[in-house]
Parts: C-alpha cells; sequence; structure tokens
C-alpha cells in the first residue's frame, strides 16, 4: 500500500526526536500547523498542503514506513538495529537525538563471568554483541526502566541508551562497554522512493544537504 500519491507522509517519533527534528523541517519551510507537544491529533498538516506529520512511537515509525502508510520517517538507529523488515532505505543520518547504546553493570559488581543475565529492550541488538563475543547470556526483555534490573537482581547487566550517564551513576550502574553510536535517521518507503519521486527526491536531498552542508 502507498499513501496518497499527491501528499507525502512522514512519521516521527514522540519525545526526544520529534522536538530535534522540528528545528530540521522548520529550516526545510516545513512547519506544522499546529503545536505537537500540546496538539492531541496524531496526523499533522503543515504549512505546506503536501505535506504532513504523523506522531507515532518510536518502534512502530519502520513499521508505517515499511508499509507505505508513511513515506519516509525519522528513527533513532537504537530502533532500526531492532527492526526486522527490508521495505526501507536509510539514506540520511540526521545527526540529531545523539546516545550511545552501552552494557553497564552495577558499580559494585560489574561483571560476572559465569552466564550473566541481561535486562534490555534491544533483544537482537544485545543477541548479536554477546554472539560476536562468543559469550553465553541470558536475555531478560523488559520495556523500560532496565536500570532498575540490577538494582533489584533481576539482571547482573543491562544494555540501554546512555546519553549524559546521569541515570546509570543515580542508580548505581558503571558503563561497560559501547555497543553502538546511536542517532536519528531518515527512513524511506522502498516503492514511495520510485512512485513519488517529485515530491520525495527533493525533500532526501534537502536534508541530506541540511546536515551534510
Ligand atoms: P542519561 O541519564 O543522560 O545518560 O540518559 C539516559 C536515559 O535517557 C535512559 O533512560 C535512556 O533510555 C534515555 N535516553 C538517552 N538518550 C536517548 C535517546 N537519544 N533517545 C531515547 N532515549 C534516550
Amino acid at each position: 500500500m502507498i499513501a496518497m500519491p499527491e501528499i507525502l507522509t512522514i512519521a516521527v517519533s514522540k519525545g526526544r526526536i520529534l522536538k530535534e527534528s522540528l528545528p530540521l523541517l522548520a529550516r526545510m519551510d516545513i512547519v506544522p500547523l499546529e503545536d505537537p507537544e500540546t496538539s492531541r491529533k496524531l496526523v499533522l498538516e503543515t504549512n505546506r498542503p503536501e505535506i504532513r506529520l504523523i506522531v507515532v512511537r518510536a518502534t512502530d515509525v519502520p513499521v508505517y514506513v515499511e508499509y507505505g502508510a508513511a513515506d519516509a520517517g525519522i528513527a533513532g538507529k537504537d530502533v532500526l538495529l531492532e527492526y526486522d523488515g527490508d521495505g526501507l532505505y536509510e539514506p540520511v543520518d540526521l545527526g540529531i537525538a545523539c546516545c550511545r547504546l552501552m552494557l553497564a553493570g552495577a558499580r559494585d559488581r560489574p561483571d560476572t563471568t559465569g552466564r550473566a543475565r541481561v535486562a534490555t529492550k534491544y533483544v537482537k541488538t544485545t543477541r548479536n554483541y554477546f554472539a560476536e563475543l562468543g559469550r553465553q547470556v541470558e536475555i531478560i526483555k523488559l520495556y523500560g526502566s532496565m536500570e532498575l534490573a540490577p538494582i533489584l537482581r533481576l539482571a547482573d547487566l543491562i544494555v540501554d541508551l546512555v546519553d549524559t550517564g546521569g541515570t546509570l551513576k543515580a542508580n548505581g550502574l558503571v558503563p561497560l562497554d559501547k555497543i553502538a553510536d546511536i542517532s536519528s535517521r531518515l527512513v524511506v518507503n522502498k516503492a514511495s522512493m520510485k512512485m513519488k519521486q517529485a515530491l520525495l527526491k527533493p525533500f532526501v536531498n534537502n536534508l541530506a544537504r541540511l546536515v551534510n552542508p
């Protein structure tokens, strides 16, 4: 399915990515008609009648784009590493919402030598990381507040996003290894790139020029 041919639909994830994407879009003269922070609308018209934004959960951005319900989207590399689809191009690193995906452990018992338990939202990336090390671990999937797991001994280690390191520190955790540098990427539906070239190509090219002048 491809979204309406005369309209570009751009999926953006809520929170930090939306906040840091809006100034980039504004520099391309794309401004939502309502404030996405306060509006309850999930489809936001912009000053450009041919461009609309949809605001969705981070993990849903690649889903909307892969199925063509959105033509393009802005998603964190952390989400894209976990995503299994192949209907997406990832043409531009936007260099926003930067952080690191880190392995961390408790300050007083930072790592175990045996079969550690690792709590994370990022199961696939964590599995690949330990597989490359040839280390057997038990992965426990959590949906948030990973930092709590070592405190309550649910897990020995966590894999989570780290920005300033403040959250780790506040919870008695120390960083052990960097698994990946993370930033937000533009993702584009492969079919839209062909069918909506006239609208989508300038959008992608302008964004690329803006972040890599
Ligand atoms: P910090 O205390 O600055 O290291 O931030 C860590 C907390 O913020 C963790 O709970 C992370 O999951 C979250 N976080 C950090 N950077 C990002 C990001 N770019 N996108 C989403 N969540 C983030």
